[in-house]
């Protein structure tokens, strides 16, 4: 039998949604979304639904290029304005909507989100792991779920292995999938789970609507390992960085978003300006002048967004909330 606690904390979440999804539009009406900066961070993209189907990348909540259309229109329907890192360092206009679109790890197929933007003329982000980048290997998560799938594994089983091997550094994950599934794993399977190559990624950043930032050399969980070999870890991928394309970038995502002070101030050391966490909440305008400015991000979901956009634009959603409320309820007892 389920327990009860267990119950209650998946089914209010889901109470909760199902009351925002009636209830937000009306609050929208009245709330104002000025002076507020969404952003949001995408992993892969796919060409098409065949795609999808081929099961190559672990699902991560990617969307076709039709859903990302979706998701851009309805932004612009809802008067907010898409920009880049950029355009935040210039300084926006006050009394303004904005949103940011964001992609992380370098897939190659981030590359088919350009028709999209190119139709809308808006900008996106996008952080590259710089291991996979220069040794055209699969990413470890993608390794996990294609071999486990191919086993016949659930989709929870193998969420919950990668989520075990999280906890591990980056030599001792690599390790772990060459016992398991050989000396070939890290060969990706097609065009959806493979990196970037460097020449493509050159290009790529050429390109007026791209913005290129750091996601680390290994993808590596930063809050696992000593200052020393996180200060390597900014170092080795901004040195490739910038061999690639000639300047050295002043973003960066924080992989998983584990990140701690010592680390921020670490990456303000190492020449960043903006860093990307996964903190689910909006961005107040003006953003705080500190030596190295946080930014929280929202995940993009795998469904429509006219399912979602209105929590985020709210900056809520029902485990948002529920926890939240917990968290103030333990504090005063
Ligand atoms: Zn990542």
């Amino acid at each position: 039998m389920m327990n009860i606690k267990k119950k209650v904390d998946r089914s209010i979440p889901v109470l909760i949604d199902k009351m925002g999804f009636i209830l937000n539009p009306m609050i929208l009406k009245f709330k104002s979304e000025k002076n507020q900066l969404l952003i949001f961070y995408f992993h892969g993209v796919y060409d098409s639904i065949q795609q999808k189907m081929e099961r190559h990348v672990s699902p991560q909540n990617n969307v076709t290029k039709e859903q990302l259309s979706e998701f851009v229109q309805y932004f612009l329907l809802n008067n907010y304005q898409f920009i880049s890192p950029k355009d935040l360092e210039k300084g926006v206009e006050e009394d303004k909507s904005y949103v940011m679109i964001t992609f992380d790890d370098g897939y190659y197929n981030n590359i088919y989100s350009l028709p999209v933007l190119e139709e809308f003329q808006v900008p996106a982000t996008f952080f590259i792991t710089t291991k996979n980048l220069v040794t055209n290997s699969s990413y470890w998560w993608d390794v996990v779920y294609k071999y486990r799938t191919q086993e016949g594994a659930c989709l929870k089983c193998v969420h919950d292995e990668q989520q075990y091997l999280k906890r591990f550094n980056h030599s001792d994950i690599d390790q772990y999938l060459l016992d398991n599934f050989g000396k070939d794993c890290f060969i990706p399977w097609s065009e959806v789970d493979r990196p970037m190559s460097i020449k493509e990624l050159k290009r790529f950043a050429n390109h007026e609507l791209v913005t290129i930032g750091n996601h680390t050399h290994n993808h590596s969980i930063l809050t696992k390992y000593t200052l020393k070999e996180a200060a390597e870890e900014f170092k080795k991928s901004n040195d490739i960085l910038t061999e690639i394309l000639g300047y050295s970038p002043n973003i960066m995502a924080f992989p998983n978003g584990n990140y701690s002070n010592s680390l921020v101030r670490m990456a303000y050391e190492a020449g960043f300006k903006y860093v990307f966490t996964t903190n689910s909440e909006i961005n107040r305008l003006p953003l705080k002048k500190t030596k190295v400015i946080l930014l929280n991000r929202f995940m993009a979901r795998e469904i429509s967004i006219h399912d979602y956009g209105s929590f985020s634009r709210l900056g809520y959603d029902g485990s948002l909330l529920y926890n939240s409320f917990k968290k103030k309820i333990k504090n005063l007892i």
